[in-house]
């Protein structure tokens, strides 16, 4: 049997609740136009399974959204089958019905209890398609036993009964797979298109050189976390970090190199920083971080262990070693500067300071 689609589960556990009121008021109908002919006995007793039946569909849709909440494949296969056994019962109660009709019931009877079962075959096309083996399995356990009952218990016009019949399995059977095959194709284009709006948010968010957030994202973010910070009035501070005298490794190593640069430092300050800090790429070898709940004094200690840390690490692109340093300005959010554009302003205005005294250094 082919693996089961979770998407098709879903559908099954969205419309087994309505299908099993339908079939809980058919069986009420049942019960209500034959308890004149029916023992009453026999009647309670069939009418007990039915509801026994329900629950036993009911508790098996809540191992349904167990097995898919753990995602255990073995487990929903499992109960897949239950799900069958219990179709298979639920058949047998209706071609029992059908019996029971045939024996106490006057002649015409046999076709109300027919068309009856025609209706729940045909209904059941809508909330068990998605399970097709299941309900085909369903499917013919209800109308071979009906078509057996006709002949056997039918007077002679039933004969074109039995030929409506064979002209409806066909095409019950093929709008049960249309049905499933506009759902598999549903589920598949919705999943395509998830997929590319996942994929146009990450182009929209990320650098596609260095892999963290790009200069867009990072006002936006930046700008709506300064308001909060800002409302609970906490401390933030903003780093802008620029590699010194970058051209020159350009102009030695190569653009290829370059790039390999400003990779690996953007991992090696994304290892370093918290999950919490927005770290992202403004443009070529400037870098910003927004250090949130963090006062300009534990930003120096960060911005310095930063500087040294690349100070200190070694860039090898085909076996050559290439060292690089970083200057870095930094800004305290305050009552003079509490937007992001004006953090902004002030970090970069101490990275120029920075530059100015010398490079590879913290300013303030
Ligand atoms: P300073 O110490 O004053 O910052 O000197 P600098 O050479 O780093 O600064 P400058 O602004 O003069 O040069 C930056 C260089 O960064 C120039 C450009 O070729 C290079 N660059 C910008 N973006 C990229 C990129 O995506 N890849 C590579 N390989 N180089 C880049
Ligand atoms: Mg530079
Ligand atoms: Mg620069």
């Amino acid at each position: 049997m082919p693996t089961i689609h979770p998407k098709l589960i879903e559908i099954v556990i969205d419309q087994t609740p309505r299908a099993m009121i339908a079939m809980l008021i058919v069986s009420s109908a049942y019960a209500f136009i034959f308890i004149k002919y029916i023992p009453l006995i026999t009647l309670t007793i069939w009418f007990s399974f039915q509801i026994l039946l329900a629950a036993l569909r009911f508790y098996n849709i809540i191992m349904f959204k167990s097995c898919l909440k753990k995602q255990d494949s073995k487990e929903l296969k499992h109960n897949r089958n239950i799900f069958i056994a219990l179709n298979i019962f639920q058949a047998f109660m209706w071609t029992t019905s059908s019996i029971l009709v045939s024996i106490y019931a006057p002649q015409p009877f046999e076709l109300v209890s027919f068309i009856m079962i025609i209706g729940i075959i045909t209904a059941a096309v809508l909330s068990m398609s998605s399970l097709y083996t299941a309900y085909l399995v369903f499917f013919f356990s209800m109308i071979i036993p009906q078509m057996m009952i006709m002949l056997y218990y039918g007077e002679h016009q039933h004969i074109s009964i039995i030929i409506f019949t064979i002209i409806y399995i066909p095409a019950i059977l093929l709008l049960s797979k249309a049905i499933l095959n506009s759902r598999l194709y549903s589920i598949e284009v919705h999943k395509k298109l998830e997929n590319k709006a996942d994929e146009l948010h990450k182009l929209s968010t990320i650098d596609n050189l260095t892999n963290i957030y790009n200069r867009g994202y990072f006002f936006a973010v930046s700008h709506d976390l300064i308001l909060i910070t800002t409302r609970e009035n906490k401390k933030a501070s903003l780093l802008m970090i620029d590699i010194d005298h970058f051209k020159e490794i350009n102009d030695s190593y190569g653009h290829q190199t370059g790039d390999f640069v400003l990779k690996n430092f953007a991992k090696i300050i994304n290892n370093r920083i918290r999950k919490s800090d927005i770290f992202a790429r403004i443009g070529g070898e400037e870098f910003t971080i927004l250090l949130n709940y963090t006062p300009i004094d534990m930003a120096k200690i960060i911005a310095e262990e930063l500087r040294s840390m690349i100070e200190e690490s070694n860039f090898i692109y085909n076996d050559t070693i290439i060292k690089i340093t970083i200057s870095i300005g930094i800004a305290e959010l305050n009552e003079e500067h509490n937007s992001i554009e004006s953090l902004y302003k002030q970090a970069d205005k101490q990275l120029y300071a920075a530059k100015n005294y010398g490079r590879n250094r913290v300013c303030p």
